[in-house]
């Protein structure tokens, strides 16, 4: 029998959530065990992290200046790379100190900041090296992931939802929070994928997957502003989990015009 295709998830700058997706597909992880073999996933068991793959998943963005040369190999040793969640495709919540002093930060918070060796930026992983496919969310949707596995190894393109929240909340016929409620609400201008879970539970949309296709993004900071968020906090939505995405990042300094400090 040939050799099944192998998996490696490797973790850079996370809260490791994303991996936590893929652990909790319950039977359907089960499924992906017969269809590969995960040769490094260090916190399921296996580790191996300098192996030959087909496909590679990556956690967590780029954050410390080993990383660059630990994602160059991984991006060598495999045939597919595929980011998972919002650090890895869009920076992470620790992507917020790309429009700060990040120095300042590190002294403010540790007592010997010279031990600390970080980039002054968290930066995804397509910035980098390239990737072959990005899933969006934080953490990510693990039937997005299996679905994704299941198309690489049939030869066939995955396909990732693009749409806006929006779009789902009217495939769900759920009441819109903003016009029914005026509560500020993200989802005009993220990308679908989740099944819209926060308005299916009246509160709003924060984006964690991300920006849609074209978002609208000068709209919803004239309606944030009407529903009556200041700038700064019109620039804290933009600037949340998927800062470095470059939609929101213009949208944030655009809206805020103010660094986060
Ligand atoms: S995208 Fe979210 S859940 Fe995934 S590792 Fe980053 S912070 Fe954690
Ligand atoms: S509704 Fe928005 S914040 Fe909630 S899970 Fe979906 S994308 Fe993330």
């Amino acid at each position: 029998m040939a050799d099944k295709p192998k998996v490696a998830v490797h973790k850079f700058a996370s809260c490791d959530g994303c991996q936590l997706a893929f652990l909790n597909l319950g039977e359907d992880l089960l499924t992906l065990a017969q269809m590969v073999d995960i040769v490094h996933f260090a916190e399921a068991g296996p580790v191996n992290p300098e192996a030959a793959v087909d496909i590679a998943f990556i956690e967590g963005s780029i954050s410390m200046p080993e990383d660059l040369e630990r994602i160059r190999r991984i991006r060598a040793n495999t045939r597919f790379l595929v980011t998972i969640g919002a650090c890895a495709t869009a920076g992470g919540l620790q992507a917020l100190r790309n429009f700060a002093n990040a120095d300042e930060w590190v002294a403010s918070i540790y007592a010997r900041p010279e031990y600390i060796q970080s980039l002054s930026t968290s930066t995804p992983i397509a910035q980098h090296v390239k990737a072959d496919l990005e899933i969006w969310g934080c953490p990510v949707n693990g039937r997005q992931v299996l679905a994704a596995v299941r198309s690489l190894l049939s030869g066939v393109s995955p396909w990732l939802e693009k749409d806006k929240v929006c779009m789902e909340c009217k495939r769900q016929h759920n009441v819109c929070v903003m016009v029914a409620k005026d509560i500020p609400c993200m989802g005009p201008v993220t990308r679908s994928g989740c099944g819209a879970i926060c308005p299916s539970f009246g509160r709003d949309c924060y984006a964690c997957y991300g920006p849609a296709e074209n978002p609208n993004t000068v709209a919803l900071t004239q309606r944030l502003e009407g529903l009556g968020l200041v700038p700064e906090a019109v620039a804290r939505r933009f600037h949340f989990i998927t800062a470095a995405a470059p939609a929101f990042a213009e949208a944030g300094l655009r809206g805020g015009n103010m660094p986060h400090d």
